[in-house]
């Protein structure tokens, strides 16, 4: 079984996660966008802007124009999880046909703690340090008694396929991995998430290293729609449809007038003149006094146009 390799980044105490190739990155995902939209120009700022748009509105297939194939190395029970992921393509080691190394993972103290009892798929708290030494003895007892055995089956010919169901979850396996962008980003939403068990989630954590360095665009789109997204059932928008005052929606619409046209500014700078009909178009009503007062503040974010004018259909709903 591999050792850990000079470019790989290490899991948990002896496994790993490196990737050994890729098929892509930002590029790809906009190549093949745009045989549905159209080619047009492309400036590395319409591509991220492209890239957030096709996020924002779960047009996934282009991302899935981009693969990643990895080789891992992790405990059973982190394969056991991982394996669900149906989407990948999968070669592990085989222990019918290779013997098991003698390759246990063994828990840090710091990730010993007591099982949580709000989240049932959860752990909590500090161990006092008798106990944390208590589990880890009992990893290494269990994990070298069954090694002895498995060995011993071994040396007497009992065929490896039998043999190896005396050893324990902990035993270290590896695999080759390759997915595409699309499902490696809905693992690692999964996988990244704090509500996955630590030892999984350092493999995704590792990962996701990769996705930012292939394809930073996607990987920021995916954190700011997916990962810090919030979407509001029909419930949800209800009570807030009833609740939300109209003056806040008011004052909110007001603030995306500004940014809309700070953002329309920047892209292709206007007269100065044509500035205050052009927000009052996007639907900004104060004075041309306070206007301006705002205006040379300075301190008017931009963003994405398109992004903003979604958010503005959005509020307006709520307005009914
Ligand atoms: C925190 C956490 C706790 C979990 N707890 C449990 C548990 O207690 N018990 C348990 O059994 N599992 C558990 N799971 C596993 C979970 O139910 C999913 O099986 C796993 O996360 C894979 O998700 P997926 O099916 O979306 O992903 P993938 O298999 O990677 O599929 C990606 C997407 O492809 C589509 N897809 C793939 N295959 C099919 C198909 N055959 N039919 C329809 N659509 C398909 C779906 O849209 C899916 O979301 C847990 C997962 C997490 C993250």
């Amino acid at each position: 079984m591999s050792q850990i390799p000079d470019d790989a980044i290490k899991c948990l105490d002896k496994g790993f996660v490196r990737l050994v190739d890729s098929m892509g990155g930002d590029d790809a995902i906009v190549q093949a966008a745009r045989v549905s939209y159209g080619k047009g120009t492309s400036k590395v700022s319409q591509d991220r802007g492209l890239i957030r748009y096709l996020m924002r509105h779960r047009h996934t297939t282009p991302f899935e124009m981009v693969e990643f194939k990895f080789h891992c190395k992790m405990p059973i029970f982190v394969a056991r999880q991982w394996v669900r992921h149906r989407t990948a393509n999968i070669n592990e080691y085989s222990l019918r046909y290779s013997e098991a190394r003698d390759e246990f993972y063994s828990p840090d103290p710091e990730h010993i703690q007591f099982q949580s009892s709000l989240n049932k798929q959860g752990r909590t708290g500090e161990v006092p340090e008798e106990l944390k030494k208590k589990v880890q003895d009992y990893f290494k007892e269990i994990s070298h008694r069954s090694f002895e055995i498995y060995s011993e089956l071994n040396e007497a010919g009992v065929a490896r396929e039998l043999a190896r169901a005396v050893l324990p979850v902990n035993l270290y396996t590896e695999w080759y991995w390759k997915n595409d962008l699309h499902n490696l980003l809905h693992f690692i939403g999964l996988r990244s998430d704090s509500h996955a068990q630590y030892e999984i989630r350092v493999y995704s954590d590792a990962m996701a290293e990769s996705v930012k360095a292939v394809a930073p665009f996607a990987w920021e789109a995916y954190q700011d729609y997916v990962v810090s997204g919030l979407r509001f059932s029909r419930i949800e928008q209800s009570l807030l449809e009833q609740n939300l005052p109209a003056r806040v929606i008011e004052d909110i619409l007001e603030d995306l007038a500004y940014q809309i046209i700070a953002t329309l500014h920047k892209n292709k700078p206007r007269d100065e003149n044509g500035l205050y009909s052009l927000y009052q178009k996007q639907g900004g009503s104060d004075s041309e006094d306070d206007f301006k007062l705002k205006w040379d503040s300075g301190e008017i974010e931009t963003g994405n146009v398109r992004e903003l004018r979604e958010f503005k259909e959005k509020l307006i709903l709520l307005k009914k």
